[in-house]
């Protein structure tokens, strides 16, 4: 199984000079089995590179068949959509995954970025021929040869965390989410933090972080939220999103040898990336949980 990098970062794109050595694109993430079989995690703008490669590969012709998980719809995961040219060819297959909103079937929250308001391009100018699949969390399914298991993220309006089995091999894509342990996020967005939590929220956090080690007992290896380092952490553990400590947390207990520093936030230039890399690439050596930060273009082998 080979993963490959498209988008790296949360929230909204960042390009420039301070961001081109690990890239400013948001989420996109292919995972290739051995026998070719396509699975994309989300549709940011990263998306729109993986399409121009696919285009040269069986996409263009209109014979390519992909599978596309979304982590949530939130924006930042699904903006590229738009501009994936393989939805334009004839014959191209897609099957979306995702959770739906209350108020909301999943079609209608892809398409509703092509309404003329935002786009000049209509959602029926789409050729290829879209499959929309709802789902959500505590399922297991087969996507040809990879079984997929979805688990509940801690996240406004609610994420879900994709674990995939396929080649002798399990990769865990767990963002966006904030951890279990401070505030329990739900439908709604919460403006401030409670002091307290009251013990049904106490029960289903314990609930949530068991289902979450046991989901992620066997993985070879992790893509983790980490867009807050501890200190920015602390003030907004309501918006939903991770530090890297939390991530070597959540290797520790559930044993993953290996885990990449994902989402990361718009104001993490290169260099503090670097940092980020250099730093945690000592602190291995104590936890022996190799830490990489997710970077365009990179693909890891497992
Ligand atoms: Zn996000
Ligand atoms: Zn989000």
């Amino acid at each position: 199984m080979k993963v490959k990098f498209w988008g790296v970062r949360g929230s909204y794109p960042v390009p420039g000079i301070s961001t081109n050595k690990y890239g400013g694109n948001t989420p996109c993430i292919e995972v290739r089995l051995n026998n070719g079989q396509l699975i994309i995690i989300d549709a940011g703008t990263g998306i729109r590179m993986l399409g121009q490669e696919l285009i040269n590969n069986g996409f263009g012709s209109g014979k390519g068949r992909a599978d596309i998980l979304i982590s949530h719809t939130h924006w930042d995961h699904i903006q590229g959509f738009p501009f994936f040219k393989p939805l334009f060819i004839d014959g191209n297959q897609f099957t979306i995954h995702a959770r739906p909103s209350n108020h909301l079937h999943l079609k209608e929250i892809i398409s509703y970025q092509n309404k003329d308001c935002y786009l000049p391009i209509p959602f029926n100018a789409v050729k290829a021929n879209l499959d929309f699949v709802e789902i959500d969390a505590d399922q297991k399914f087969r996507i040809g040869d990879a079984v997929v298991k979805t688990f509940k993220l801690n996240h406004p309006n609610i994420a879900i965390g994709y674990r995939i089995e396929a080649d002798g091999k399990v990769f865990a894509v767990v963002s966006d989410t904030a951890p279990f342990e401070n505030v329990l996020i739900g439908e709604q967005f919460i403006p401030k933090p409670p002091s307290t939590l009251t013990e049904e929220e106490e029960r289903t956090l314990g609930e949530l972080q068991f289902k979450l080690n046991s989901v992620l007992e066997d993985v070879d290896f992790m893509v983790y939220d980490t867009f807050f380092q501890v200190n920015e952490y602390v003030k907004n553990p309501h918006w939903g999103h991770s530090t890297p400590e939390h991530g070597i947390d959540l290797c520790l207990e559930s044993g993953v040898p290996r885990m990449a520093l994902f989402h990361h936030a718009p104001g993490n230039t290169d260099e503090i990336l670097d940092g980020m890399q250099n730093y945690y690439r000592l602190k291995s050596k104590e936890t022996h949980v190799e830490v990489i930060v997710a970077r365009e273009g990179e693909e890891i082998i497992l």
